[in-house]
């Protein structure tokens, strides 16, 4: 399974979306100016009000993706994700390689946004299959992830979630 290309970075940028803290009024700037490499240069990543909505809309779909438990629950959320890109790709090897990029380099960021995030999701669905994407085990966690594991033997969000459960496991076993 070959994870290494720009959409499947993209499904990273999608999980790491859907996985933001949206307690700080701020986290969407917070959030994209964490993530600039995947804008051009020159776009604008101060958002309005309403457009921070559409941000947020398009986290909570994400999740949604990742959280559904059949294939038509899948295809209809992704369907909706789907819905609010304006995917336009071109080829570019701006990093040394050639890549697509989905969305139209000229796009305000709300666009490039949403237009990466659905694609860069959809292909890894569609290509590797919707069981690859779940929900972190760890207790009180309850993060979304892509498993990129070559068995999909993946339950966990984070090493941080997966030491922190053997730990827990473990301290369980030893009270038994
Ligand atoms: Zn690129
Ligand atoms: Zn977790």
């Amino acid at each position: 399974m070959d994870y290494d290309t720009y959409g499947s970075n993209a499904v990273e940028l999608a999980i790491d979306l859907a996985n933001t803290d949206r307690v700080d009024p701020e986290w969407v700037r917070g959030f994209l100016g964490a993530h600039t490499e995947w804008f051009t240069d020159g776009t604008a990543l101060s958002l309005g009000d309403s457009d921070a909505d559409q941000v947020a809309r398009v986290s909570t779909l994400v999740r949604e993706v990742a959280l559904a438990g059949s294939e038509p629950e899948v295809m209809t959320r992704l369907n909706a994700l789907l819905a609010l890109a304006s995917p336009r790709p071109y080829a570019t090897d701006h990093d040394g390689e050639l890549h697509l990029h989905y969305a139209r380099p000229d796009a305000d960021a709300l666009e490039q946004l949403t237009t990466t995030v659905a694609m860069g999701l959809s292909q890894v669905v569609v290509q590797h299959g919707w069981q690859r994407l779940g929900v972190c085990s760890a207790e009180g966690c309850g993060n979304v992830y892509v498993d990129t594991s070559r068995n999909a033997s993946r339950r966990y969000c984070s090493n941080t979630c997966a030491s922190r459960s053997t730990v827990a496991a473990y301290r369980a076993r030893k009270r038994a």
